[in-house]
């Protein structure tokens, strides 16, 4: 499933160039978007960066300043928001407190004026879709977090959106929930073949439901791709240190064939780099690596190739794996981290030793903006 990379797929959701504006505030800045159908949608950025914004265009509650929203190649200006084959299910989920789940669930179908034959059959298979069957009778406050959040999840595909729009869905849930609910919210959307939007700041959360995911920075759009792209060839300083954790080496490039590059960087130190993309000769550019794309050693590495000298600074043992904090000759910090279940034998590096972190020259991605 990748229509993205399909030159005949059809878009199906469409922001052109769209800008909104709060008085002299700009919210959501000339941004252009393509969503796919059928596809698991992340809008992923801090607090502030517009990404709420954009879902509620998409329904309908707010209206861009300027700019186009397209569905289905409809044009949506103008069509108000329960016209529209759209639905959001917001973080409060907004559950009617007086009404037992099934009442919730039935609620929207009955305003539509669904005959009631069809209203029961329909919420039935809500109940089931969301394995509260047994609890269809409670009210929310006889519920837990979780079951909540699947009456609200309930509800808002009862009328059978053609885009369910999700913003912060699990944000009320602790941890290990919100971990479970997210594999079911993916179940979920494979089951009904809907198009999913979701709005987070959660980067697992991301990682773990989307297809692609959109991040985004005051109002733009910094990059859109699949979250193993996003991780592993991040396009710019902002998204590879949003996404993850990362080491950043600083420097120029000092020397360039077709396809490394060999980076020094302030303190002289030197880094050489396959896949150098686009990087030119002089050029200031940042190495980005992953934590576990290092590897930490107390005797020098054979081969000399990228292997920087320090001081152990910092270990974690966090159970499935073990974080090293390495201070370099130069100052900079690395973070190295390996598996535990791949540690072959107990490691002997402890604090204040001295160490070696080393790495491939194609174990990381060379960075120009
Ligand atoms: P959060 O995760 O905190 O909800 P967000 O990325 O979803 O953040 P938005 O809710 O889209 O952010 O808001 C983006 C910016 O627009 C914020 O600075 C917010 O204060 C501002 N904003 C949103 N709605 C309005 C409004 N109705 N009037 C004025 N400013 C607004």
């Amino acid at each position: 499933f990748a229509p993205w990379n399909d030159p005949k797929a059809k878009p199906y959701i469409q922001f052109e160039n769209v800008t909104k504006r709060f008085g002299d505030f700009t919210a959501v800045d000339n941004l252009s978007l393509t969503i796919y159908e059928r596809e698991f949608f992340a809008l992923l950025g801090a607090s502030g960066c517009g990404k709420s914004t954009l879902l509620r265009m998409l329904a309908g509650f707010e209206q861009p300043t300027s700019g186009r929203i397209l569905l289905d190649g409809e044009n949506l200006a103008g069509i108000p928001p329960y016209k529209r084959p759209v639905n959001m299910m917001f973080q409060s989920y907004a559950l009617f407190p007086h009404m037992t789940v099934e009442k919730n669930i039935a609620f929207g179908l009955k305003q539509e004026g669904m005959p009631r034959a069809d209203v029961e059959r329909r919420v039935a298979e809500m109940l089931k879709l969301v394995k509260l069957e047994k609890f269809a009778k409670r009210k929310p406050h006889q519920l837990s977090g979780g079951q909540r959040q699947r009456v609200a999840l309930a509800r808002s595909v009862a009328k059978r959106p053609k885009v369910l729009l999700l913003d912060e869905p699990l944000g009320a849930l602790d941890k290990k929930l919100r971990e479970e609910t997210q594999f079911e919210l993916m179940d979920l959307q494979q089951e009904l073949g809907l198009t999913f939007v979701v709005v987070t700041h959660d980067q697992e959360e991301a990682m773990t439901m989307a297809d692609r995911i959109a991040i985004m920075d005051k109002g733009e759009v910094m990059q859109v791709a699949t979250p193993a792209e996003v991780y592993e060839a991040p396009a710019s300083r902002f998204v590879a240190n949003f996404v993850g954790n990362v080491n950043m080496f600083e420097g120029k490039v000092a020397e360039r064939t077709e396809k490394t590059a060999r980076i020094t960087g302030a303190t002289g130190a030197q880094i050489l780099v396959e896949n150098a993309g686009e990087a030119r000769a002089g050029a200031d550019v940042a190495f980005a690596i992953r934590p576990e794309k290092i590897r930490i050693s107390s005797a020098k590495p054979d081969n000399n190739v990228n292997a920087l000298e320090g001081e152990v600074y910092d270990i974690a043992y966090l159970g499935d794996m073990t974080v090293y904090h390495v201070r370099l000759t130069d100052g900079q910090v690395v973070r190295a981290q390996s598996m535990n279940a791949a540690r072959i034998s107990d490691d002997p590096l402890t604090w204040n030793d001295r160490a070696w972190v080393s790495f491939r020259p194609d174990a990381g991605v060379v960075l120009t903006r």
